[in-house]
């Protein structure tokens, strides 16, 4: 198999999360010359209030956006997985796909969205985020889970440590001061989603979040993350 490792996996349950959760900080890695690889679990194809859209235009014009967004901030490659919107579940057969990238890809680093959100919490973001905590420990790590991956020559991996955005349990910022502006830019690829906000009130929404998120640091904007390092 060629290598196709990366340093940074981020699992992201819709085309545009990962952008609003971490851009900052995978565009600050890519700068860094960190290979960064995207897996979008679902292809977003109930996320509109356009009554005139349907499920299949919007689920291609959501691809070819994330495509747009992870072009912008370097992202080296893009895998779609294709579940429906609102259509996951924490199956095994999803956990091994998760499984089969971290042993294809064998990411130092693994961001998702936190499971872990009190109350209203999108259904898909809870599942990709259990689903992925699962897969990295202790799914990807184990000779004996999923031998059928083996078999395909997917030696076990042992991810270093797991960022989970959108958490109510911060523990961990980084420095997205210089990396805000493309952030941004890859933001506005996602056009189905964010083409009705006035784009001074997006902009403002967030540069306020990332200035509160770095509070008391010596640096101005910070995306913020739960930060788990896997010891086991
Ligand atoms: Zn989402």
């Amino acid at each position: 198999m060629a290598n196709k490792t990366a340093h940074v996996m981020v699992v992201t349950p819709h085309p545009d999360d990962a952008e609003f959760g971490a851009a900052g900080t995978v565009a600050a890695w890519v700068r860094r010359g960190k290979e960064v690889v995207y897996v979008v679990c679902t292809n977003g194809n109930k996320g509109t209030t356009d009554p005139n859209m349907t499920p299949e235009r919007l689920a291609r014009m959501r691809e070819k956006e994330q495509l747009e967004a992870a072009k912008v901030l370097g992202v080296r490659e893009v895998v779609f997985l294709r579940h429906p919107d609102q259509g996951l579940e924490d199956t095994s057969e999803f956990r091994k796909q998760i499984v089969r990238l971290i042993r294809i890809y064998r990411p130092r680093i693994v961001i998702t969205a936190d499971p872990y959100r009190k109350y209203f919490w999108h259904r898909d973001h809870r599942i990709t985020g259990q689903v992925t905590l699962d897969a990295v420990f202790p799914y990807a790590r184990d000779r004996l889970s999923y031998p059928e991956l083996l078999l395909d020559g997917l030696e076990p991996h042992r991810v270093d440590e797991i960022l989970l955005w959108a958490s109510e349990d911060v523990n961990y910022c980084f420095d997205v001061t210089d990396t805000f502006d493309l952030k941004m830019k890859a933001l506005y690829c996602h056009v189905s989603q964010v083409g009705d906000w006035p784009r001074g009130d997006l902009e403002n929404w967030l540069r306020e979040r990332c200035r509160t998120a770095a509070d008391g640091k010596e640096y101005e904007l910070a995306e913020s993350f739960h930060r788990e390092e896997v010891l086991y």
